[in-house]
């Protein structure tokens, strides 16, 4: 179970890659030299230039979500005080003391601080040490999906259907013999490029679809400053108002904790430049609302 469990992580880190990969395809291998030949210079600088900065931003924060410790609680390497103790529980899968917002991943059998959940599509858990890395991928994958499917749409369309009318967009989709001769017979594109791209759009939607979802839903999360298994164990268990959404200290706050920031223009470094964050605090200690 243990290794059918590997091999399907793997395989969704590879089809993230690919999807990824495939972005960069769309438009080296169809828009840019579309764009270049037919004299359409606007178009392919400001693609140049925004495609490149949404791809390297998407690669590198896949890359740190994945590579980064999601912070076990066996690594901390300072002992608690004796106050920190008392607010810390005992994990009675893998026995250590944790502190509070850390929890177990079944999949690592570690506890982690603030642990979200564990993520086929990074191989790794989400917690307090690669979780901003995570939060931003998703966002940049899907406006690099949504950029390449909007800006290229053009350019899909006529390679797609010989034709660039915007309406009826979907309708050849229901009449593949026409489809395919309208491939065939496009005089600069082959059929297997055609095809090829037919394949990447409809791809390209679908991850679009799938990814914005999961980000607004992760960013509503963030919002309300809960992480997905405090956002479970409070439906389940939490009925006192009080004990509910302990950490949510207001949304603008919430979301200066996440990132680590005091002043918008750090917010907006942290946003806009692909760097590796370097967590400000070991994780363990966190401000309730009842504490305020
Ligand atoms: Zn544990
Ligand atoms: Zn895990």
């Amino acid at each position: 179970m243990k290794v059918v469990r590997q091999i399907v992580e793997k395989l969704c880190v590879i089809i993230t890659i690919i999807l990824i990969y495939e972005n960069a395809l769309v438009f080296y291998q169809h828009l840019f030299p579309y764009w270049w030949f037919n004299g359409l210079y606007g178009r392919f600088f400001f693609s140049l230039i925004v495609g490149h900065w949404l791809l390297i931003n998407t690669v590198r924060h896949y890359y740190l979500a994945i590579s980064k410790s999601p912070g076990f609680v066996v690594d901390l390497k300072k002992e608690p005080s004796t106050q920190e103790v008392l607010n810390y529980t005992k994990c009675l899968k893998c026995n250590v003391m944790r502190p509070p917002r850390a929890h177990h991943c079944k999949i690592c059998q570690k506890c982690v601080l603030r642990f979200d959940h564990h993520c086929p599509w990074i191989n790794n858990c989400v917690g307090y040490r690669n979780h901003a890395h995570f939060l931003l991928f998703c966002i940049y994958m899907a406006m690099i999906a949504a950029f390449s499917t909007i800006v290229g749409q053009r350019q899909f369309q006529l390679v797609i259907f010989h034709d660039e009318v915007l309406f009826g967009l979907f309708d050849p989709l229901l009449k593949t013999y026409n489809m395919t001769v309208a491939i065939i017979e496009h005089k600069t594109i082959g059929p297997i490029t055609g095809v090829l791209t037919l394949f990447l759009f409809i791809l390209n939607l679908v991850a679009m679809g799938l990814v914005l979802s999961l980000t607004l839903w992760q960013m509503s999360l963030i919002t309300k400053g809960q992480t997905c298994v405090e956002e479970k164990i409070d439906k389940a268990i939490m009925t006192n108002s009080k004990q509910r959404r302990q950490y949510d200290l207001g949304w603008k706050q919430n979301w200066k904790t996440f990132f680590e920031v005091n002043t918008y223009s750090e917010l907006l470094v942290r946003l806009l430049i692909p760097y590796s964050f370097q967590p400000k605090h070991d994780g363990t200690q966190w401000i309730s609302k009842n504490d305020k």
